[in-house]
């Protein structure tokens, strides 16, 4: 067979086999990088929604945490992964903000990932440790600008929700402070409960138990409503501080190429396990809720990034906050 004919049935096999390769997906266990640590917000939601997807998909989902560098660590390692729909990535709003904050980046944002679908938005609370003094948020906020120079604030590396919403509160009071970065805010807020660490902005879902235990002190939330699970928290919005206002998406991906079936499939699993009575439980608990099914979907998931990434640009870079 002369070259070109052979090169003629190979593209024609592999088209063949396309289809019949999406038909038969998923045929083994699934991976899903969480790009921050066990134990943290974005592994609690990757965890809720992988034993829902499983179920779903009649494979195992299971959660790989790869941690480090605000989340562009795990994110890289799934951009260069095979895109055959057996490994996907649970990232949050750090997949927008990163393509500005860090200026050498492994990865081009909207050129490495497919999309499956958004999940959930979570709020952000600001929480210290236990011990600190401040009584409600307006003395917080008066304590911290006042002792800016000891206070520290954790959070999850550069392009972390954590760092993000530490940034929006630096700016709001015009005062620096000591960050501490870590794999994921899972060690951080093991650290804010033994008094290493004084403050930190976190997602509910890593929140609230500590919150209503009483093993740490919350201050505020990040929404322009009151939660249901906090409602004596007040806003940032009703503090008179609106530029902290942020909403801690999550979304799904796989790496660029990853066949459109196999993507729908996902979608569908995604949708499923978002509509599941459990989930909405657990999120409910968490100070959540799972998006709209119409949300959980390619289509929107690339719309929000997109939109997000160009929302957060102008602010980031007014900020002059770079990773590099
Ligand atoms: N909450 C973390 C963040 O700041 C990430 C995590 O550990 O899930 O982005």
């Amino acid at each position: 067979m002369s070259l070109s004919k052979l090169l003629g049935a190979v593209s024609v096999a592999s088209f063949l086999a396309a289809p019949a390769f999406a038909q038969d997906y998923p045929a083994r266990q699934i991976t899903m990088v969480v790009p921050f640590s066990a134990g943290g917000p974005t592994d609690t939601v990757g965890r809720l929604v992988a034993e829902r997807m499983s179920a779903d998909l009649g494979q195992q989902v299971i959660v790989e945490n790869v941690g480090g560098a605000g989340g562009t660590l795990g994110a890289g390692q799934v951009a260069k992964a095979e895109p055959d729909g057996y490994t996907v990535l649970l990232h949050h709003i750090g997949m927008a903000t990163a393509e500005t904050l860090y200026r050498n980046l492994a990865y081009e944002t909207l050129d490495a990932f497919d999309y499956v679908g958004l999940v959930t938005d979570v709020p952000m609370v600001i929480v210290a440790r236990r011990d600190f003094e401040p009584a409600d948020f307006p003395a917080f906020v008066d304590y911290v600008k006042a002792n800016a120079d000891s206070i520290t604030m954790a959070n999850a590396g550069i392009g972390a929700a954590s760092h993000l919403c530490g940034m929006l509160f630096m700016q709001a009071l015009d005062v620096p402070l000591v960050t501490v970065p870590y794999k994921g805010t899972g060690p951080a807020m093991t650290d804010l409960l033994g008094g290493q660490v004084d403050i930190m902005c976190d997602q509910t879902t890593n929140t609230t138990q500590q919150i209503k235990g009483g093993t740490i002190k919350a201050y505020a939330v990040t929404t322009p409503e009151r939660l249901d699970v906090f409602p004596d928290l007040p806003t940032v919005v009703e503090a008179g501080m609106p530029s902290l206002e942020v909403a801690i998406w999550h979304g799904i991906y796989t790496p660029k190429g990853t066949p459109a079936e196999v993507n729908q499939r996902l979608s569908q699993a995604l949708q499923s396990a978002l509509a599941d009575e459990g989930v909405i439980k657990a999120m409910a608990d968490l100070g959540t809720a799972p998006v709209a099914a119409e949300r959980a979907t390619p289509e929107a998931l690339k719309a929000h990034l997109e939109a997000e990434i160009a929302r957060w640009q102008p602010v980031i870079e007014t900020a002059g906050v770079y990773a590099d």
